[in-house]
């Protein structure tokens, strides 16, 4: 694996900026890959037994997708919406995982330990580089079952939703009053259909005004 300050460059110039949390990243990253005993995640023949779980969409995900050459796109890269600045390592030929979480006392200890540092956001990135691995994290070994439908790879599983028709890959489909669902159909969805073809997943009250212009 490339040093700290390389990977950290490209991992800034990936993300868009450097920043606190891509130094937090990258050392992360780091230590969950040595931990899982891969030293070159990023390409064949390592890129293949790699999944990691992240637990954040902010600055730190990035810089681990980057060190780690885990990605939305390969399967590889897990995206659980918890909230929580940690991420889970797991070689999946060793099945040994190891869940790193950031310490909240690592954030205060990033506010004095490089008092020379004028400004604030310099400081803290400067902070997170001084800090050793368990000033930074907690750090525990895991248990990870992988299903199946997590898998990379090609797709195994298909399911068609009975009410709108939508192919559903990776078991992603629901089960209610013993039909297969898509989720939008069955649990809603983050949008609302504003076009015609859409009304019929349009609320009852929008969807009774939209009727009116067209006739
Ligand atoms: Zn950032
Ligand atoms: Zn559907």
């Amino acid at each position: 694996m490339k040093d700290f300050e390389t990977l950290l460059k490209g991992s800034g110039e990936a993300h868009g900026h450097l920043c606190p949390g891509q130094v937090v990243g990258v050392k992360m990253a780091m230590e969950g890959c040595r931990l899982i005993g891969l030293d070159e995640p990023s390409i064949l023949p390592q890129i293949k037994k790699l999944l990691v779980y992240v637990e954040m969409d902010r600055c730190a995900a990035d810089a681990i997708s980057y060190v780690t050459g885990a990605k939305l796109g390969r399967r590889s890269l897990k995206f659980v919406d918890n909230g929580i600045m940690a991420a889970t390592f797991v070689n999946l030929e060793s099945g040994r995982a190891f869940r790193i979480v950031s310490r909240e006392e690592a954030r205060e200890l990033a506010l004095v330990l490089a008092p020379e540092i004028p400004d604030k956001r310099g400081r803290q990135m400067e902070a997170y580089k001084r800090m050793s691995i368990e000033e930074l994290f907690d750090i525990e070994e895991v248990r990870v079952d992988v299903p199946a439908c997590d898998m990379p790879g090609p797709t195994r599983f298909k399911a068609v939703c009975a009410r709108c028709g939508q192919m559903v890959r990776d078991k992603r489909e629901i089960m209610k009053n013993n039909e297969i669902l898509c989720r939008p159909c069955g649990l809603g969805s983050y949008f609302q259909p504003i076009n015609e073809q859409g009304k019929e997943n349009v609320p009852r009250r929008r969807a009774q005004g939209s009727q009116n212009p067209a006739l």
